[in-house]
């Protein structure tokens, strides 16, 4: 009966733990308001916001109200504050409850949630991790908050609302099509990122949070950051997409990398996605060593075909390169 009901106790901690970093997730960068606003925009403003916009009835800032109407900025103060708030307030309150729930207070009975159960961040990088992660999210909300009043306000964009615009096959079709776009790039930027020099100079900020948390997920060397977020907000420019199959993909990305980055042992929900303990490998650091292997995020698929999954047999040291590692007995012979 008690293991029953701790049973029980133990799947509504995990799904209550799921759902909240979904909420993170969704929180954790400036997109959704694309979402937010356009729902906003078209039943409750109406298809052309700029004619209502409170701004055109104030008569002394006609230079600044001009300079931000010609690059289509209207409200852009309201929207970066929205989402810039927003994200942290989700970043620092939701991240900081997991981390008081389970690195804090379940922190003893770490074996029954922790992919690495005798391991935890030092105290210098749990700062670290949260200070770069806060920056990066400044600067990600702030990119996301430009570029979502860019769009709210009639700037040039290939996002589509109605789907009889291109039809009901295109709409299906883009969903896989963008998510293994996402998947695709992923996959070789971050394997980019780990050539010798890059790793080096860039990569390495990312690595050093050999067990990851949630602050982890962004937390990384502002470029790489950038080289990220580009591919996701590039997409609205140049590659029709509904905006139903835009904002729900990317928040999919997002808390499956929460998820990856929680150090939390999580079977995935879908069956083409990794769990959790699939990335956190990619962190370990032990006496085996994983690091340059597991590239992926939402599939194996690449690191299938480019024979990048790890191997028991073989160790992946912080200085052996190339995603294949070496064999287990010809490095322990020379060491
Ligand atoms: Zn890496
Ligand atoms: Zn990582």
């Amino acid at each position: 009966m008690f293991s029953t009901d701790s049973n029980i106790r133990e799947c509504i901690n995990k799904s209550v733990f799921m759902v909240t970093v979904f909420l993170l997730a969704t929180a954790a960068r400036g997109e959704w308001l694309l979402m937010i606003i356009y729902l906003f925009k078209e039943q409750i403003i109406g298809p052309s916001p700029t004619k209502n916009s409170a701004l055109e009835n104030r008569t002394t800032e006609v230079i600044s109200e001009s300079f931000l109407e010609r690059w289509r900025l209207q409200n852009l103060h309201l929207m970066l504050t929205m989402s810039i708030v927003v994200s942290f307030i989700m970043f620092w309150g939701i991240g900081g409850v997991f981390q008081y729930y389970f690195y804090y207070k379940r922190r003893n009975q770490a074996a029954d949630w922790k992919c690495q159960p005798d391991k935890f961040l030092t105290p210098e990088n749990e700062k670290h991790e949260f200070l770069l992660g806060s920056a990066n999210m400044l600067l990600g909300a702030t990119v996301s908050g430009f570029i979502a009043c860019y769009i709210v306000n009639g700037g040039y964009t290939t996002l589509y609302y109605n789907i009889s615009d291109r039809g009901w096959l295109y709409f299906l079709a883009s969903i896989p099509a963008f998510y293994m776009y996402i998947d695709c790039l992923a996959y070789y930027f971050h394997r980019l990122t780990h050539i010798k020099w890059l790793y080096i100079n860039i990569h390495k900020v990312h690595h050093r949070y050999h067990q990851p948390t949630a602050f982890s997920t962004v937390a990384m060397h502002p470029a790489e950051f950038l080289l990220h977020q580009s591919y996701l907000i590039i997409v609205p420019f140049y590659f029709p997409i509904h905006v139903a199959v835009y904002i729900p993909t990317i928040l999919y990305v997002y808390y499956y990398g929460m998820m990856d980055h929680s150090g939390i042992n999580m079977s995935a929900l879908w069956p083409w996605q990794p769990p959790s303990i699939f990335h956190d490998n990619h962190h370990k650091e032990g006496t085996i060593r994983y690091f340059h292997v597991n590239f992926g995020f939402n599939s194996y698929l690449f690191d299938w075909l480019h024979d990048t999954l790890r191997k028991e047999d073989r160790v992946y040291g912080e200085d052996i390169f190339g995603g294949k590692g070496q064999q287990l007995l010809s490095t322990k012979k020379s060491s």
